[in-house]
């Protein structure tokens, strides 16, 4: 029998209302497999209990799925136990996870936190909030002038007064490849905390915390063709076990009066409350999904990038942003004289979704100097004919742009 095309998992793009879209905005959120959609009907069709309490069948095969799903996450980022890994809504909530509970930690006095120029918001204002209360500092790895990691000086910004180091693997805003390896690598000589967000590194790189030897890791599940409102934390053993708790409430408890409680070991430690039992269950199947088709989804994505780029790099006043030697399968651009915002409207009305914008990345954008840029960020299932649509669309609301443009000046020297 012949295997299926990646693209024909998504039912998403079989639908009448979107087989014309050209949906590029998947660093956003990615569409989700079959088997992701079928997984969740199932829950609710079928196995539907809390999970972890009751003493029926039901519940115990529910509970069984969920613990599972635990066991593969763990096997997926290669973690060494499977109580390193708790469940949360997203990076976001694991980010402030961290940053929260580590508040109530004795952290140095004047220590620092190492960030970079690159961060998503989810992963620099938890740390500014930690900052404020616990009388921290923010240092920034510098970028260059097309928002590439200045490694060495960024190294340099490292040193004993480094409490914490929490960088992206991934820009989600220029897609660039970080080498978070040699910061990590550093900060372990001072003992620093290290936190990597993986949000865009989950569905496009092998991940392997234990050689990347940081001591938290987050990711989302929506960006990794998972469910949305479902996330991972990942924190080593012994980071788990000092780090206080988050939220608190039913399922953490060990033992509970009416003055004080105990707390379960982690992960339970840190799952407050009714889980998100489907979202668990399809995110497992969404990364089971990444995991058998690792090979094809790394060889199209990257035949698909190096064309898009180059089809990027044959349009007069393009200005590509980020490391072209090593990305993930997005492009940030801008086009000389067109303001971003009206080609991503004159695309929208050839049913082209790309994002335009700061990409929640404003520092980023105020340091190139941009308001903003236009991002194509590519999927294992999309085409190079779809590429080849997007480039004569972009081709063609230039050219209006540039029209209108002309217009509006010859109008101005006649006034
Ligand atoms: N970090 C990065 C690099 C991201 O791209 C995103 C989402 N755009 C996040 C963190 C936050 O993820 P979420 O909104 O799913 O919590």
């Amino acid at each position: 029998m012949k295997d299926r095309s990646l693209r024909a998992h998504f039912p998403f793009f079989s639908h009448p209302q979107n087989q014309q879209l050209l949906y590029f905005d998947n660093a956003a959120t990615t569409q989700k497999p079959d088997i992701v959609i079928s997984t969740i009907t199932d829950y609710y069709s079928i196995h539907n209990v809390n999970v972890h309490r009751a003493s029926y069948q039901l519940a115990a095969n529910t509970t069984s799925k969920f613990e599972q799903s635990r066991v593969f996450v763990q096997e997926f980022i290669h973690a060494r136990y499977a109580s390193e890994i708790i469940f949360t809504k997203g990076a976001t909530e694991s980010i402030n996870l961290i940053a929260i509970a580590l508040a109530e930690t004795n952290l140095p006095e004047g220590g620092r936190i190492l960030v970079s120029a690159t961060e998503h918001h989810a992963n620099l204002v938890p740390w500014q909030q930690l900052a404020k209360k616990k009388g921290l500092h923010i240092d920034v790895i510098p970028i260059d002038s097309n928002g590439c990691w200045q490694v060495e000086q960024g190294l340099s910004l490292i040193s004993d007064k480094t409490c914490i180091v929490a960088l992206g693997m991934v820009s989600n805003a220029l897609g660039s490849v970080n080498k978070v390896g040699v910061f990590i690598e550093k900060a372990k000589q001072f003992n620093s905390i290290t936190v990597l967000d993986a949000a865009q590194a989950v569905s496009h790189l092998e991940l392997n915390v234990q050689s990347l030897d940081c001591d938290f890791l987050v990711f989302s599940g929506h960006k990794a063709y998972g469910p949305t409102g479902i996330g991972v934390l990942y924190g080593k053993q012994a980071r788990l076990n000092a780090l206080p708790v988050f939220l608190t409430g039913g399922e953490m408890i060990e033992k509970v009066d009416y003055q004080t409680s105990s707390f379960q070991p982690p992960p339970f430690k840190f799952e407050a409350g009714t889980p998100h039992v489907e979202g668990v269950l399809g995110l497992h199947q969404a990364l089971q999904f990444i995991q058998t088709h690792r090979v094809e989804i790394k060889k199209n994505e990257s035949a698909l990038v190096d064309y898009l780029r180059q089809t990027l790099e044959q349009v007069d006043g393009v200005r590509l942003f980020g490391d072209a030697d090593n990305s993930i399968a997005t492009c940030s651009f801008i086009v000389e004289g067109c303001d971003s915002q009206d080609l991503g409207t004159l695309l929208n009305e050839q049913g082209i979704a790309v994002r335009v914008g700061h990409h929640c990345a404003m520092p980023l954008m105020n340091t190139l100097n941009v308001p903003g840029t236009l991002r194509i960020s590519l999927a294992c299932y999309n085409t190079v004919q779809e590429i080849d649509k997007f480039a004569l669309a972009l081709h063609q609301a230039i050219a209006k742009l540039n029209n209108v443009n002309l217009m509006t000046s010859d109008s101005g020297t006649q006034s």
